[in-house]
């Protein structure tokens, strides 16, 4: 592997993330070779820990959740300075400790930032980054990493946008969305522009209908004080899964860049139609989950800190259009919720049917293609072929391809290939500004239809598969689900 020369300075450093998730991702680098000697790991948050203490919390973590000794020498690289990023003087002995580590470990003045910390604090960051001078002159690259929420609306997120802007160019910022750096969405591209078959058919003249499925088992759990205020919609449909949608709307990009990525996808963002409240009306469905049907789990409104009358959604399903040549007219079908019938993320590409010439007056089957991301990555296409009955009859069949034990071992993390992707200044699976505001966009509409109505909740059982309106919005269409749970 090509060594990578870099600091990276992780603001909440002493965080429940950067302990389960960015030190362990960061070791995998250093074993893996990407990082060797020209790099160094400064963590700060306003904790006092010496240096010492800090190398045995990342030691420690490497220890929990890895389950090994880290080397002394990958630990020698890391070092401690406490503070409180609101603090402006604060960013002092940062900044000190920064140009002392540059010098000790010969680090060109490459700088990333991870921010690791409340979202509320991204913005204040990143421009006392700027004005208390931490940002190199003479390096090769200044780059900031930032967690999610990316704002909780577009007014908010073009607020964090415009103070991210003031320090950092768009090709200088990395907006974390773990679903892009999920192997089997980053698989999505390699399925459409390798294979003819599917890249010659990515469009209006062969595809029925395009569905997305995030959901999950898990209710709310002790999360309520956020979810309450979130939803399916802004927790799980504004961010993951338009992105995932990103990759299926695109056009081919020109070249296989970031940029050429960026541009191709924001080509397609920019083309979805933002609906009015009575396009809401028709377009989505919003559930919140009751009890199971053996009556052993509580409904959303029996959950501990969710306010009586809570109208929060717990599940979204709607219907996304593209105004653009490829896909005028083809529903992309999304998907997302809590306490349904499995956990699974995945994708079916519904292709439309041929004439059935076969003497029959049966229609034939859809071929569908099925992207299947978690709980493991899987490849499914159904397709037509002959039955080995006497009489002359057809049947789908489903070829299927799965993610191998040993591809799996040796398939990073997404935190792992997150941050090499910013070491190594490759933006192709972060989320660009252009995109997030769209959704954001989109999403507002939603919601502030949502908002001036009131709906009877619960309307969905816990272990269903969501709303009965869920599967009237595809059943309108001539349409429905490929997975039932
Ligand atoms: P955390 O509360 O465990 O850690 C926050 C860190 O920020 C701590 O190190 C704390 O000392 C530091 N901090 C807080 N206020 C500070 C201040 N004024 N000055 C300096 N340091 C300060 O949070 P977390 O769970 O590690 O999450 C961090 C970020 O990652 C958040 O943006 C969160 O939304 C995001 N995130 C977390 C997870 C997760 O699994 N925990 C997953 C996805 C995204």
């Amino acid at each position: 592997p090509k060594e990578i020369t870099t600091l990276v300075t992780f603001f909440g450093a002493t965080g429940d993330l950067a302990k389960r998730k960015l030190f362990p991702s960061v070791y995998n680098l250093y074993k893996k070779g990407f990082l060797q000697e020209h790099f160094a790991i400064l963590g700060t948050s306003r904790q006092e820990m010496t240096t010492e203490e800090f190398q045995t919390f990342v030691s420690d973590s490497i220890k929990e959740f890895m389950h090994e000794d880290a080397d002394a020498d990958f630990i020698r690289h890391f070092d401690y300075v406490k503070g409180d990023i609101t603090v402006a003087a604060d960013y002092a002995p940062l900044k000190a400790k920064i140009e002392k580590l540059d010098q000790e470990f010969a680090l060109k003045g490459n700088r990333i930032f991870y921010m690791s910390i409340a979202p509320r604090f991204f913005g204040t960051v990143a421009q006392y980054l700027k004005s208390e001078e931490l940002l190199s002159t003479d390096g090769e690259f200044n780059r900031l990493m930032i967690e999610k929420p990316f704002g909780v609306s577009f007014e908010t997120a073009e607020k964090l946008q415009n103070e991210l802007s003031d320090a950092f160019s768009e090709d200088q910022v990395y907006r974390i969305d773990h679903y892009l750096g999920k192997e089997m969405v980053q698989n999505i591209a390699t399925l459409r522009f390798g294979n003819p078959i599917f890249n010659n058919a990515w469009n209006k003249d062969y595809i029925d209908n395009i569905q997305v499925t995030l959901s999950e088992t898990l209710g709310v759990e002790d999360r309520a004080g956020y979810y309450d205020t979130a939803g399916a919609l802004r927790d799980m449909i504004q961010n993951h899964t338009m992105q995932v949608v990103g990759w299926l709307a695109m056009d081919e990009p020109t070249e296989w860049t970031d940029t050429a990525i960026r541009e191709a996808k924001n080509k397609a963002f920019n083309a979805l139609k933002i609906y009015t409240p009575e396009e809401v009306a028709e377009n989505f469905v919003r559930g919140q989950y009751g009890p199971d049907a053996a009556n052993t789990q509580n409904g959303y409104l029996q959950e501990k800190d969710v306010p009586a009358d809570s109208q929060n959604n717990t599940y979204v399903a709607g219907k996304l259009e593209f105004a653009t040549d490829r896909w005028n007219g083809v529903p992309f079908y999304i998907r997302s919720g809590k306490r349904l019938a499995a956990k699974t993320t995945r994708i079916d590409v519904v292709f439309k049917q041929d004439a059935n010439i076969f003497n029959s007056a049966q229609p034939l089957e859809k071929n569908v293609l099925s992207i299947i991301v978690d709980p493991e990555g899987k490849i499914e296409y159904s397709i037509i072929a002959k039955d080995t009955t006497p009489e002359f009859k057809t049947r789908p069949i489903t070829l299927e391809w799965k993610v191998s034990a040993e591809d799996k071992a040796q398939t990073p993390e997404p935190y792992e290939r997150m941050i090499h992707d910013t070491m190594d200044g490759n933006g192709s699976n972060f989320a660009d500004w252009n995109g997030v505001a769209v959704a954001w966009k989109f999403v507002d509409a939603i919601q502030s239809a949502w908002d001036a109505t009131h709906q009877e909740f619960p309307n969905y059982v816990s272990g269903s598969m969501g709303p009965v309106a869920a599967d009237e919005l595809l059943a309108r269409d001539g349409h429905k689900w490929v997975y039932e749970g």
